[in-house]
């Protein structure tokens, strides 16, 4: 089964169907879905297509009350979207988001790394690319332990923590939209993976870096086809085997839900 662990949505007439068309022609099964703008509209997408389509909720860190976490795992949602909080991801007034993520099971997905620019919004919500570093996700997966933590970028262009990161936290997972794959080289990713062996050190779940990747898209649904043959060009020049290529593609996301 193959899963695209990063797809947003909205309220656009026909984005749904056209999202289906483009997973159809891709060879995606699933897909985890988020609106940034109506979490309302997420669910009611999923439960149209309960089959295709894993509802993860929006919640804005330091403007949404703590309870709308409850509320969203009440209504279904399998895991979190978070960007642009208000303050570092480690902040302690995050905390309580996070703990009741952790409670719930749901999987909190964080973009890391440098964030598009939004416009007047920006100044708005006083937007911080450095709030968003992926190294301010090592206290998140320390103090929630049963947190499964994803850094959507991987940290970009950061990517050395975030590798050291995917080593040391079994809760850590990565996924490689956006730009990474553009500008890293094959080879400057086979350096920062040295690791792939089992070690003293090791997590019985972590010796293999690529058992912490996740394939994600990111991108319009006409160019899905782009970032998963990156990704999949990524894992054959590294000489990933088959089973590991199975765990990117959806194995893994499919273990994390409980699918
Ligand atoms: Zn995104």
């Amino acid at each position: 089964m193959v899963i695209d662990a990063h797809v947003h949505i909205s309220e656009r007439e026909g984005c749904t169907d056209e999202l289906l068309r483009a997973m159809d022609k891709n060879g995606i099964d699933r897909a985890v879905v988020f609106d940034g703008g109506s979490n309302e509209n997420c669910l009611a997408q999923c439960r149209a297509h309960p089959d295709r389509l894993i509802p993860f909720g929006c919640v804005q860190l330091g403007r949404d009350p703590y309870v709308t976490v409850d509320f969203l795992a009440r209504d279904g949602f399998r895991g979190l979207k978070l960007i642009r909080p208000t303050h570092n991801y480690n902040d302690e007034r995050f905390w309580p988001y996070y703990g009741a993520a952790e409670r719930f099971g749901l999987i909190c997905l964080f973009h890391t790394g440098i964030v598009a620019r939004g416009g007047a919004a920006d100044k708005e919500r006083r937007d911080d690319t450095s709030r968003m570093k992926v190294i301010l996700l090592d206290a998140v997966c320390r103090q929630f332990p049963d947190l499964t933590v994803i850094a959507a970028h991987m940290g970009n262009p950061d990517h050395e923590e975030g590798a050291m990161m995917a080593r040391w936290h079994p809760n850590f997972y990565f996924d490689l939209s956006g730009s990474s794959l553009l500008h890293r080289t094959h080879d400057y990713f086979r350096n920062l993976f040295w690791w792939d062996r089992p070690s003293r050190f090791s997590k019985r779940n972590a010796y293999r870096p690529f058992e912490k990747m996740v394939f994600g898209t990111d991108e319009p649904y006409d160019q899905l086809h782009e970032p998963m043959a990156e990704q999949r060009a990524l894992l054959e020049a590294l000489n990933q085997p088959p089973e590991i290529v199975e765990k990117v593609f959806g194995g893994t996301m499919a273990g994390l839900l409980g699918l």
